[in-house]
């Protein structure tokens, strides 16, 4: 067991050197010469230093890795506590859980010591694959009666989702005031050990979150180790630069500029108590850094609730402000629409010629039931060229429909034999919804037969490699653990009508959590925030 190997260890293989500085090669280099070398035989010699060192003294971090360290309780101490103080210094930073309405006290948002490997043909794979999700999601955006077709079964069960639909309808009815749509889409990968490729988790279209905070842990993991004698060449080779903050404040003030008027705001539409507001905060002094001029207000939907709609133009007006681009990191969660109010609110906002993020529409294109009905053959090609169609299908595992009919039965009674094997999905975002393996039999069984199951999707379960790190948890004493990392790419996506305007990807986003833990969110305390080291 880790903690008991730290205790029993011995201390004598502490080196001679700046604090813990270089202290992973150094420590290794003194027995294992050929972690001078390059990489790969680096890499090779950890691994058989791994083997063959006395287990009680050397542990890799993560095993694949051209540096090991000692486990040695003072040095990891001091390397843990250098490397929280880095993080609260540099904003990787969450409220409490106790004070979540209050930045009074603060605490760095749980993150991975190591960053973790990470296929470096997974990440290219990723980014490349991201241009086509950003049109597939834009494409079926603007498919109204795509969207009514495949959410049909789902309204019929799930309120949720029949009142957002409901919200198009109306605007599709009456006529958009703003034809322009704007997604900051984050595409969930692992990588898949059977396959060697990244397969899909999800879409997120709304509200998609870490981008600020993943772009600081990516600049704290380069720190890291070069604080440990790792060369700049090396971390350039092996560390990514991380753009995801500065890409989408590049995509907010696009799409400002494209509402072009000199003195409309920014609104970023926030939860009145969020633990996660200084990742929203690096996203908007970013956009202050590149546009200085333009004005971002934060209003909760209670306030935004107060704002005016002018009867002719259909300007949104907070304050007498005029609100040019609205930013939505609320609203994706039943429990966030408390009144009727607030779906009013919802409502107001998308009949306003503000540019929408995301219009109801986005929104909508980012339920895992539109995913299922894009796995079926001949859907993507649909919406992209056959290219297009074929990278984003690579990347697809099983998706099942449980809608009444042959088909639906056949996967319920797959689900049912083989539970282990599946994710249940309802259309839900934020974490903690699914059901996974053999809980899949107490949440199906009992509505197998009826039209409940209609409210949620089968996916086929991925399995990636499991790695070892530590994962710095406020309140956890450090110790190596078996994870497991998720990839999230991000993607700016703005449109006219059916025309694209802007298609990028930026950054990413490395979460990692403990081998056996279902949910990843970093927010709801399973997973952490990482970076990817590239192999
Ligand atoms: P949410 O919208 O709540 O974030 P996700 O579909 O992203 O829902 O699932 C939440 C988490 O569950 C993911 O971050 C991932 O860790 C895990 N997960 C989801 N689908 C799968 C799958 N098919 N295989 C393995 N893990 C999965
Ligand atoms: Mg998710």
């Amino acid at each position: 067991m880790p903690p008991k190997q730290r205790k029993d260890r011995p201390t004598k293989r502490r080196f001679a050197g700046n604090r813990y500085t270089g202290s992973l090669k150094k420590a290794c280099l003194e027995d294992e010469p050929a972690l001078q070398d390059e990489d790969e035989e680096a890499c090779a010699s950890a691994k058989k230093y791994k083997q063959t060192s006395s287990a009680a003294n050397c542990v890799m971090i993560p095993h694949t890795l051209p540096y090991c360290t000692l486990v040695d309780e003072d040095l990891l101490n001091e390397a843990v506590e250098d490397a929280k103080d880095w993080n609260l210094m540099h904003g990787n930073v969450m409220r409490t859980a106790e004070a979540p309405g209050s930045s009074e006290v603060v605490n760095y948002a749980p993150f991975l010591l190591y960053p973790s490997p990470f296929p470096r043909v997974g990440l290219q794979e990723a980014k490349r694959v991201q241009y086509a999700v950003n049109k597939l999601i834009h494409s079926v955006a603007t498919d109204f009666t795509f969207l009514e077709e495949v959410l049909q079964s789902v309204i019929e069960v799930d309120v949720f989702t029949r009142k957002l639909l409901e919200i198009c309808r109306t605007v599709h009815k009456e006529g958009t005031s703003q034809e322009i749509h704007f997604g900051m889409l984050r595409s969930d990968y692992m990588f898949d050990t059977n396959t060697k490729q990244i397969k899909q988790i999800e879409v997120n279209a709304i509200a998609s979150s870490f981008a600020g905070l993943a772009s600081k842990v990516s600049m704290f993991h380069r720190w890291f180790l070069e604080r440990q004698g790792w060369t700049v060449e090396q971390t350039d080779k092996h560390l990514p630069e991380n753009t995801a903050a500065s890409g989408l404040a590049k995509g907010l003030i696009e799409a400002w500029k494209l509402y072009n008027k000199q003195d409309a705001v920014i609104l970023f539409v926030v939860e009145p108590e969020t633990r996660n507001i200084f990742d929203q905060r690096d996203i908007e002094y970013e956009v202050y850094k590149q546009q200085p001029q333009v004005r971002i207000i934060r209003c909760t939907m209670s306030k935004v609730s107060k704002a005016s709609l002018d009867s002719n133009s259909k300007a949104l007006l907070i304050d007498g402000k005029e609100v040019g681009v609205v930013y939505y990191r609320d609203g994706y969660a039943p429990d966030q629409y408390t009144s009727d109010e607030v779906w009013q609110t919802r409502l107001k906002v998308e009949r306003s010629s503000a540019i929408k993020c995301p219009s109801i529409q986005y929104h909508l294109a980012g339920t895992k039931k539109v995913q299922q009905v894009l796995s079926k053959p001949g859907m993507l090609e649909r919406f992209l060229d056959a290219e297009e169609s074929a990278l984003v299908r690579k990347t697809f595992v099983g998706l099942y429909s449980l809608d009444m009919g042959e088909e639906g039965d056949a996967a319920v009674a797959m689900a049912m034999e083989n539970p282990g094997k599946y994710v249940l999905k309802p259309q839900r975002e934020g974490g903690g919804n699914n059901t996974f393996g053999e809980a899949i039999v107490d949440v199906l069984g009992p509505i197998s037969d009826t039209v409940e199951r209609t409210a949620f999707i089968l996916m086929e379960q991925i399995h990636p490699q499991s790695h070892s790190n530590y994962i710095i948890r406020a309140g956890n004493p450090p110790h190596v653990e078996n994870v497991i990392s998720e990839l999230g790419v991000f993607g700016v996506v703005i449109g006219r009508g059916k025309e694209l305007l802007l298609n990028e990807q930026h950054g990413h986003l490395l979460r990692t959590k403990m081998m056996g833990v279902d949910e990843g969110g970093v927010a709801m305390g399973y997973g952490a925030i990482d970076s990817p080291y590239l192999e």
